[in-house]
């Protein structure tokens, strides 16, 4: 059976700082879902928890409190609708969510490469494709040793223009140490989390790049690695991004209903 586009596990809302659209609501994304024909959509907003110490300027008002002004989620025959978050990774044990708080949320995505956030996420000392290859592989295997509730968990974005603003994704990519790199993608699978294809990544021109942006997905699934997809959109006109651009992804990998990470 093919790969289901059936699902949207990785958006934001109104209560993102980096959407703030009143048009992008709980109810939109609800909408799209049922037009779409999904089964599933997950509500994935910006979080840093105010029990974690250490929040940027950005992240602090993204607390707990703030993102479940959302709550309680409509309930719809047709699509189930998931209150997660997309929190911060910083590196070590340095998780934008507490441990005691893990039960607030159904679906946690961790991002391992907002390299964006230069001296929060990033120390600036990473500053070429070679370093920054080893800075997200280094990332990934710290994640690896958190005690998650993986089957709970998504790993975003591996591809992301983010990692490398200022720099060549595409190397970077294509730089990250292969043995590492399937040592944590086979701990990811034997853990049950689930990895990412965010859509949003996948723009035009994509295919000319596309041996790197597909060698982290092409190794994971080696590895055994189950998959979601994800619009990671802020406003209205993103959430077509995952019917728009998943197929090509899906046929690109070899993707099939097997190879779908379920959120139990
Ligand atoms: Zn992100
Ligand atoms: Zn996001």
């Amino acid at each position: 059976m093919p790969f289901p586009i059936d699902h949207d596990m990785h958006c934001h809302t109104v209560l993102s700082s980096c959407s703030s659209d009143p048009a992008q609501s709980v109810q939109a994304l609800l909408e799209h879902a049922k037009r779409r024909g999904y089964t599933l959509q997950c509500v994935t907003d910006h979080l840093w928890d105010s029990a974690v110490p250490g929040a940027s300027g950005w992240y602090a008002p993204q607390n707990i409190e703030h993102v479940s002004q959302n709550l309680p989620l409509p309930q719809d025959d047709q699509v189930r609708l998931v209150f997660g978050c997309e929190t911060e990774f910083l590196g070590g044990t340095r998780l934008g969510l507490d441990p005691s708080h893990y039960d607030a949320f159904d679906f946690i995505v961790i991002p391992p490469n907002h390299f964006h956030m230069k001296n929060f996420v990033r120390p600036d000392t990473y500053d070429t494709e070679e370093k920054i290859a080893a800075l997200f592989v280094q990332r990934l295997e710290d994640i690896s040793n958190l005690p998650l509730p993986w089957r709970k968990v998504g790993i975003a974005h591996m591809t992301c223009s983010l990692i490398f603003k200022e720099g060549d994704q595409y190397r970077v990519y294509e730089l990250v140490d292969e043995a590492r790199f399937r040592a944590v993608m086979r701990k990811f699978a034997d853990f049950g989390a689930g990895i990412e294809i965010n859509l949003s990544c996948f723009g035009p021109g994509w295919r000319d790049h596309e041996s790197a942006m597909l060698r982290l997905y092409r190794l994971a699934k080696e590895e055994g690695c189950k998959f979601y997809l994800a619009s990671d959109a802020h406003h209205p006109a993103e959430l077509d991004l995952v019917p728009q651009r998943a197929p090509e992804v899906i046929a690109a990998l070899g993707l099939t209903e097997d190879d779908q990470f379920i959120l139990t």
